[in-house]
C-alpha cells in the first residue's frame, strides 16, 4: 500500500481511494496489449531417474507443481504452514534438499527475501523456476521502478496464478519432453478449477453492499485480491501508534469506519495485530464496535492434511470469511457448495430439454 500512504498523505482518504480505483483501472485496462513474459526455457532437458525431484519454497507453488506434474514430480515443500516468506532462512537441512533436488520452484518477485540470493547463484548450476517470471509484467503490481517495489502477491488474484499454472506447463514441456502433453492436460484441467475459483470469488465478493468494500488488513499481501475482485485494500502494518504519523493513519482508518459503518476488519494467521486493537478501540470510543475477523491465510497456506492446506481451499476460506465479515447477503457458501448448485442448475436445464 506504498502508493495508497503516499497519496493518503497528501489526498486524503476519499482522494487516495479515488486515484488508487483509477489506477486499478489502468493497470487492468493495460491487459491484453502485450503479453510477453520473461519466461526462460530451462537451459538442459531432464536426464535423471523419474520421477523429478522438485523442491517448491512455499505451499502455493508446492500445491500447483504437484497439479501441473502429477505423477511425473515428486514434490518437498521447504516453508510450512504458518512460516512467513519474506524473513525465511534456509536451514541446513534445506540446502541438502536443494542439493539433492532436480529442480527448485519459487513464486518469485522477492518474496522469499532472505532466499532470493541463494536461489540466482543456485541458478547457474541447476534449473530454477519462478512463478512469477511466466507471467506478463504489465499484470503485476509495482510501487516504483525497481525489482523490489513489485507487490510479490500473485496468488491472490486466482486467474493471474492460473496463468501462472498455464506458463509452468510449458516450461516442464521444455524440461522433459517425454511428458509434454500431460503436463499441458494437468494445466488445462488446474486451470479449469481456478477459474470457476475466480467466478465464485467476483460473484461472492460482489454480494457485500458496495458501500461496505473496505478491506481493512494487517499487511499488504491483498492487493491483489483487491484488484481483481473490486476492493479497496487498506493495509494498516508498519503504523506506530507511538509516533503522531502512526496516530494521524489510525484515526483515518477509524474516520474511514466510522463513516462507512464498516462492520470488520481482518487479522492474518502470521502477523500481529496491534495496530488493528488501536483502530478497534479508536471506533469503539466513538460509538462504532467492529469486529477483528479471521484469520486470513495470506503468505502461508493453512496446515497440510487440511482444506485450508491447499491452495482451492485457502483461497475459499479468505473469500468466504471476507465476505460473510463484510455483510454479504446472503451468506456465502463455499466453493464446493458453489459448485453443487451450478452442477445442478445445469441438471435441471438437460431434463428440461426434449
Ligand atoms: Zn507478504
Amino acid at each position: 500500500m506504498l502508493h495508497f500512504r503516499f497519496l493518503a498523505d497528501f489526498l486524503g482518504f476519499k482522494q487516495a481511494f479515488l486515484a488508487i480505483a483509477l489506477l486499478g483501472v489502468a493497470v487492468i485496462g493495460g491487459c491484453g496489449q502485450s503479453a510477453m513474459s520473461k519466461r526462460q526455457a530451462p537451459t538442459a532437458n531432464f536426464s535423471g531417474t523419474p520421477p523429478i525431484r522438485v523442491i517448491a519454497t512455499v505451499g502455493m507453488v508446492a500445491d500447483m507443481v504437484q497439479a501441473v506434474g502429477g505423477e511425473h514430480v515428486r514434490v518437498e515443500q521447504m516453508m510450512s504452514a504458518g512460516v512467513d516468506p519474506h524473513l525465511y532462512k534456509p536451514t541446513r537441512d534445506d540446502v541438502r534438499l536443494v542439493m539433492k533436488a532436480d529442480v527448485v520452484v519459487s513464486s518469485g518477485l522477492h518474496l522469499e527475501g532472505k532466499l532470493s540470493e541463494t536461489l540466482e547463484k543456485l541458478a547457474r548450476t541447476k534449473p530454477v523456476y519462478s512463478i512469477a517470471d511466466g507471467l506478463p509484467p504489465e499484470l503485476l503490481i509495482r510501487d516504483g521502478d525497481s525489482q523490489e517495489a513489485v507487490d510479490p502477491h500473485i496468488w491472490m488474484d486466482i486467474s493471474l496464478w492460473g496463468q501462472g499454472a498455464s506458463a509452468l506447463a510449458e516450461w516442464l514441456a521444455d524440461f522433459d519432453p517425454t511428458h509434454a502433453g500431460d503436463y499441458r492436460r494437468n494445466a488445462t484441467e488446474y486451470v479449469d478449477q481456478l477459474e470457476q475459483l475466480h467466478r465464485f470469488a467476483t460473484e461472492t465478493i460482489h454480494t457485500i453492499p458496495e458501500s461496505q468494500r473496505y478491506f481493512v488488513t494487517s499487511h499488504d499481501a491483498f492487493r491483489y485480491f483487491g484488484r481483481a475482485y473490486q476492493l479497496e485494500v487498506v493495509g494498516v502494518q508498519g503504523f506506530s501508534t507511538e509516533s503522531e504519523a502512526g496516530l494521524r493513519r489510525v484515526n483515518a482508518i477509524v474516520n474511514l469506519l466510522v463513516e462507512r459503518q464498516i462492520r470488520s476488519v481482518f487479522f492474518e494467521s502470521s502477523v500481529a495485530s496491534r495496530s488493528l486493537q488501536a483502530i478497534v478501540e479508536g471506533a469503539s470510543a466513538r460509538g462504532r464496535q467492529i469486529e477483528i475477523a479471521g484469520p486470513l491465510y495470506s503468505d502461508a497456506m493453512g496446515e497440510a492434511g487440511t482444506y485450508e492446506g491447499t491452495y482451492i481451499g485457502m483461497m475459499d476460506h479468505n473469500i468466504t470469511t471476507v465476505a460473510r465479515a463484510l455483510g454479504a447477503s446472503p451468506p456465502p457458501q463455499n466453493f464446493h457448495d458453489y459448485l453443487d448448485a451450478a452442477k445442478q442448475k445445469l441438471a435441471q436445464i438437460n431434463e428440461r430439454q426434449p
